[in-house]
Order: structure tokens, then sequence, then C-alpha cells
């Protein structure tokens, strides 16, 4: 009999894709979420429309299949976006989240689920100077997320390992570095900045302008859904307790993303910095602990970005029909 596996948030860039890996390895997968895929149809062989915000809709979606607990559960609804919506969504990710996260835990606990994986985020670390050294996971402690998203990520890890203690259901806590890749929302308000310049480069005119909120210093780290994907898969089947960081280590700054994508498309693009909402000024943590597994990332941010533009560019020439 195959693995069984459900998946929370299988409408969103993440799980949708998390859903194909899990069917090309060969699971029986239940997706839920709010909404079906926006952009390809789902490779679920089930999936629930519903909001998981409500107890009785997490008791349902993790019912046991023919009477067999789920052998793992994904969980990656959440109220969610780039760092214009984490600044000013703040009760709702709040509230949103942590419902799903609270209700979700507790129904998979109940349900005798085997594995649980929570994706949280890198945005439990504090602020960092860019010439800091790399994080490990035990210094997320002690704790001073820069925005609630993180302290709401904070709670919900601490939440999914005490019922792990309590229940004996296998936990794991992934933390994602910032994640990208075609089929990922690119418009609207929750995209984040990869999509974001994707879109603005694919917009602009050969030696027009984009504009950048900050001052283009901020360092980040971008990480291709597929190297997510092999870290999410890897950290489920692994002994490895407390968060694990999944992330590429390579480190650039807001313009040099924004270069990136230029480059990429073939333009001469100018970026003209606006005051906007930033976030941190660097982030940067170890990955020791999922490489121990075998992991590596293997997609550069040019290569990343290779394959995200030309998907971004096609959604950008789509709507202008
Ligand atoms: P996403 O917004 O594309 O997917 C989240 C999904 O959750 C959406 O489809 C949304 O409809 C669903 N959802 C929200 N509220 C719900 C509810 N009440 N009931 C049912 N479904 C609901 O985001 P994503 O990028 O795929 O992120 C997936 C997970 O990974 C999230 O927990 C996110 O916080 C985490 N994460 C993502 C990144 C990243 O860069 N993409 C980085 C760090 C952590």
């Amino acid at each position: 009999m195959s693995k069984s596996a459900l998946v929370c948030g299988a409408g969103g860039f993440i799980g949708s894709h998390l859903v194909k890996r899990l069917k090309k390895e060969g699971y029986w997968v239940r997706g839920v979420d709010l909404k079906y895929p926006e952009f390809s149809k789902t490779a679920a062989d089930e999936f629930l429309i519903l909001d998981l915000r409500e107890q009785p809709n997490c008791e349902k979606t993790v019912r046991p299949l023919n009477g067999r607990p789920f052998d793992e559960v994904y969980q990656l609804a959440a109220d969610m976006g780039g760092m214009g919506f984490i600044q000013t969504a703040e009760c709702e990710i709040m509230r949103n989240s942590a419902l799903i996260n609270i209700h979700m835990t507790n129904a998979a606990a109940a349900a005798e689920v085997k594995r649980y994986l929570f994706s949280s985020s890198a945005c439990v670390y504090r602020d960092m100077k860019p010439e800091e050294p790399e994080l490990s996971e035990e210094e997320a402690y002690p704790a001073f997320p820069d925005n609630e998203y993180g302290w709401e990520k904070l709670y919900a890890e601490r939440m999914a390992m005490a019922y792990g203690r309590r229940f004996g259901m296998v936990v794991r806590i992934a933390r994602f570095q910032n994640t990208y890749g075609p089929e990922g929302t690119w418009q609207g308000g929750r995209e984040k900045a990869p999509a974001a310049f994707c879109r603005k480069v694919a917009e602009a005119e050969d030696g027009g302008e984009i504009e950048a909120w900050g001052d283009g210093q901020a360092m980040r780290a971008y990480t291709y859904i597929d190297d997510l994907l092999d870290g999410i898969r890897l950290l489920m089947q692994s002994d490895l307790e407390d968060g694990v960081n999944i992330g590429r280590r390579e480190y650039v700054s807001v313009d040099e993303l924004a270069r990136t994508v230029a480059e990429v498309a073939g333009k001469r693009i100018r970026i003209k910095h606006i005051p906007g909402p930033v976030g941190v000024s660097a982030r940067n943590f170890r990955v020791d602990r999922i490489s121990s597994l075998g992991w590596t990332s293997k997609i550069s941010l040019k290569e990343g970005i290779s394959r995200t533009y030309p998907w971004i560019k096609a959604q950008v020439e789509a709507k202008k029909k």
C-alpha cells in the first residue's frame, strides 16, 4: 500500500509544488486549502476546500483513510506574503495563522498522525548586521524576531513540539529561507522580492527604470523551490528534532537581486530607491543540520531566476491581452 500524505496549504506556492513531488514519489495525497492552485491543476488525489482556522475543518482534514492515520502531514497553510504584506497585515497574520496551527496540531495528534512537518521561517531570527557570522538554529533564542509573522512562527513551532512530546507524534520543524520559483504569487501585494522584480523588469522597457524599497543594501539569500522540496523531504524522513534551517547560502543585496533579474531578461535597467518596508538588514543562517542529511542547494540564484523569469514574463504578457 502506498504511503499517504496530507498537504495543508496545497493551493499555495510551496504546497502545490510539494503535492507534485509527493505524487512523483508514489504517495497518495490529500490537499487542503481555501482555494485550488491558481496556475495549474492540482496533482492531489483528493482536494478539500476548507478553512483551517476552524477546529471541525481540521478534524475533517486529518480524518484517517480507511481507518489508517496519515503517514505524513505537511502544515504549510498560513496567511502569508512578502514584506509589504507582513508589515501591514500583522493582526491577520497573528490571528489566522495561529488559529490554523493551534487547531491543526491538535487535530493531527488526536488523529494519530505519524509524522508532522511544520513550515516555519527564517523570520524567527533577530535582525542581523550584514557582516555578522551566520546564526545557528539555537540562536533563535533568546527570541527577538523583527516582525509578528516571526513571533507567530515561533509560537507554532513550540506548539507542534509540545504536542509531539505529549502524544508521540514525530514533529519536524523546517525554517525556510525566502523561496521562489514558477507558479508563485507575482502580483497583488503578497508577492516576494524575486517575483516582484521579475514582474517589474518584465513590464519595463529596455533602458527603463524599476522601483525598489529602501536603499537596496539589505542582504538576503533566496532558495529555488526544487532545492527547498529536497530539504523538506529529507527532513521529514530524518530523526532531526527542533528547528532546521533550509536555505541556499548565496547572499546578495536587494540591488544585486534586481540586477540578476535584469541580466537574465537581457535588459538595461536603472534602479530607483523609494521608501518602503524593507525588514531586517541581513539574514544569514547556518545549514549544518540539513546538510548532515546530505542536502545541498543545487540551483544558483542566476539559474533559479532563469527558470522563474520566463514564467512571470508570460503571466505579464497574458495579462496585457
Ligand atoms: P502561499 O501563500 O502561496 O501558501 C499558503 C496557502 O495557505 C495559501 O494557498 C492559502 O490559501 C492557504 N491558507 C491561508 N489561510 C488558510 C486557511 N484559513 N485555511 C486553509 N488554507 C489557508 O505561501 P507559500 O510561499 O507557499 O508558503 C507556505 C508556507 O511556507 C507558509 O507557512 C509560509 O509561512 C512558509 N514560508 C514560506 C516562505 C517563502 O519564501 N515562500 C519562506 C518562509 C516560510
